[in-house]
């Protein structure tokens, strides 16, 4: 009777754990396949300069004896050299968000250092293109977190407002902040007049290597990864970033991420989330 009773009592955790099991196995079957498809992908970036680089070299052997050949060929060398060079750094950049916890050396970042850096970055391709870029409201704000991360989040997002929009377009960068239930938070606005983002593509935007346009993405230097590195510095610091679009018009892509002062209080309140 008693062994009957026990296990009615333990076949019902039995069941659970059995669920608990098959969904960890999901769960893991699905990391798999992501960790998969990311190695697909790096394998495939990789390639594509790489056997440029093969098939130009080729070139530059059998064009010996026409210097201008070679000239020509060598700097098409110089371009793919360069997509490799920046494909390899922006995969170190999502290895370092994924693995670092940027809040070891938090501390408070001035904003407006933040949209100066963002600017500089882009003021060169912006210049050729004629784009007019303009900030605003940064003035004595500061957010919580890793400063190099930070940068690289704002700067990849200017860097895309400007990538794609056309010419004599205007790309502006408006901060503020907002007061939140958990604490203030500090609103970072890039809005560009470029072609837009439709609803559909607008969910895998953020995932590693989706392109709308790869062939447009390719030519200015686009790597696919620079959203989603975005995305996951934004989550490590607490923060959301969302984005408004409309195709033809343009979009605009917002950082929401704690306010230097708001942080520092909650950590002081919990100090062993510190
Ligand atoms: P990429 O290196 O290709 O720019 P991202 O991860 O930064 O990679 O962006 C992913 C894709 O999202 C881009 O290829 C582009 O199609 C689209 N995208 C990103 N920012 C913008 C923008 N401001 N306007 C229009 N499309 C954009």
């Amino acid at each position: 009777g008693e062994a009957l009773a026990v296990s009615a009592r333990v076949a019902p955790l039995g069941s659970r754990l059995v669920l608990l099991l098959v969904e960890d196995l999901t769960e893991a079957r699905r990391i798999e396949a992501v960790r998969r498809d990311f190695v697909a992908n790096v394998s495939h970036e990789l390639k594509t300069p790489v056997g440029a680089l093969s098939l130009l070299s080729e070139a530059v052997m059998d064009a010996s004896d026409d210097p201008e050949a070679v000239q020509r060929f060598a700097g098409r060398m110089q371009i793919e050299a360069t997509r490799l060079t920046s494909l390899v750094q922006e995969l170190i950049d999502l290895s370092r968000v994924q693995n670092d916890d940027p809040l070891e050396d938090a501390e408070p970042v001035r904003v407006d250092e933040l949209v100066a850096e963002a600017i500089d970055r882009c003021r060169h391709q912006a210049g050729t293109k004629q784009i007019t870029m303009a900030a605003g409201g940064a003035a004595d704000l500061h957010v919580w977190g890793n400063r190099g991360q930070l940068a690289a989040a704002l700067g990849n997002l200017v860097e895309n407002a400007v990538n794609y929009s056309p010419a004599r377009t205007r790309v502006g960068i408006a901060a503020r902040r907002v007061t939140a239930p958990g604490g203030d938070l500090i609103e970072l606005a890039v809005t560009d007049q470029g072609i837009g983002i439709s609803d559909r593509d607008k969910e895998r935007i953020f995932e590693r290597f989706y392109r709308v346009d790869p062939a447009r993405s390719r030519a200015t230097g686009g790597t696919g990864l620079g959203l989603a590195i975005v995305k996951h510095v934004v989550a490590s610091h607490g923060g959301e970033v969302t984005v408004w679009s409309a195709e033809g018009q343009g979009s605009t892509f917002t950082l929401r991420l704690p306010e230097a002062g708001a942080a520092r209080d909650r950590a002081q309140q919990h100090p062993d989330l510190d």
